[in-house]
């Protein structure tokens, strides 16, 4: 029986592919005030620059690729059954391979009309214009911005509980609810975190390999192979 590896990925993992994190900008994200970008504020006072921040976040995706640790963990399927909990809008851990793959805070090759949450359609790396709507309703980025609710958050932390073996990777452990994830590892589990950076953890029964994703990640996957009978 392959051992339940869970994996909860932040914007650090996708720094080498070069889709830059915001903690590490002092709170700008490419150049925008997240809480201009990434906020229902932001979004009820112009929603036409938080169109256009997403458009140019799509495109910049499109050209983006994988790298060593999104693809280290696809491959480790193999050994491992995994479940990646993504905090990304990208979609390089579909496109490394992973099979099973969660995002917290939406994605942005979807769109939804702002009356139903529910209502979400594949745009691929298609740009959202203002004025495209559903029945009237202008469609905005399928993501989570701050101060709104994390759908998925419930579902996240059932699976967390089944880890065998849990594995952070490149998340400041800033943003709640998602930071809170951690409490959900059982007690026993090893708990990996992975961060070139300093992180503030609260949990004392945890690994620390303080490198970057794309060379801790599949140094972490050796040391739990290498371990596991
Ligand atoms: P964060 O920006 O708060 O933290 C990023 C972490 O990544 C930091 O701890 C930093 O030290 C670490 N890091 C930097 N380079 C790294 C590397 N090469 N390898 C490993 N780690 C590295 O990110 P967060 O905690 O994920 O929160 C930001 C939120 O903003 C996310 O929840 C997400 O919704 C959104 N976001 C998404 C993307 C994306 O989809 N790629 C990018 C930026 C922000």
């Amino acid at each position: 029986m392959r051992k339940r590896l869970v994996v909860l990925t932040g914007a650090g993992i996708s720094a080498e592919s070069g889709i830059r994190t915001f903690r590490d900008m002092g709170g700008l994200w490419e150049e925008y005030d997240v809480m201009e970008v990434a906020s229902i504020e932001g979004w009820q006072k112009n929603p036409q620059l938080v169109l256009e921040f997403y458009n140019q976040r799509r495109r910049q995706l499109k050209s983006a690729k994988p790298n060593a640790a999104h693809l280290a963990i696809a491959n480790a399927e193999n050994d491992f059954d995994i479940y990646v909990i993504t905090q990304n809008v990208d979609n390089l851990h579909e496109r490394a391979g992973s099979s099973k793959v969660m995002h917290l805070h939406g994605e942005l090759t979807k769109a939804r009309p702002v009356n139903n949450p529910n209502n979400i359609i594949d745009i691929g790396y298609n740009d959202i214009k203002w004025g495209d709507n559903i029945d009237g309703y202008q469609l905005r980025p399928h993501v989570v911005w701050f101060g709104e609710d994390v759908p998925m958050l419930t579902e996240a932390a059932k699976i967390v509980q089944t880890a065998e073996i849990f594995a952070v990777v490149g998340t400041s452990l800033n943003v709640y609810p998602a930071a809170g994830l951690l409490d959900y590892a059982p007690k026993g589990c090893p708990i990996y975190l992975i961060d070139p950076n300093d992180v503030n953890v609260w949990r004392n029964d945890v690994t620390f390999i303080k490198d970057k994703a794309s060379v801790g990640v599949p140094a972490m996957l050796k040391m739990i192979k290498d371990e596991t009978p």
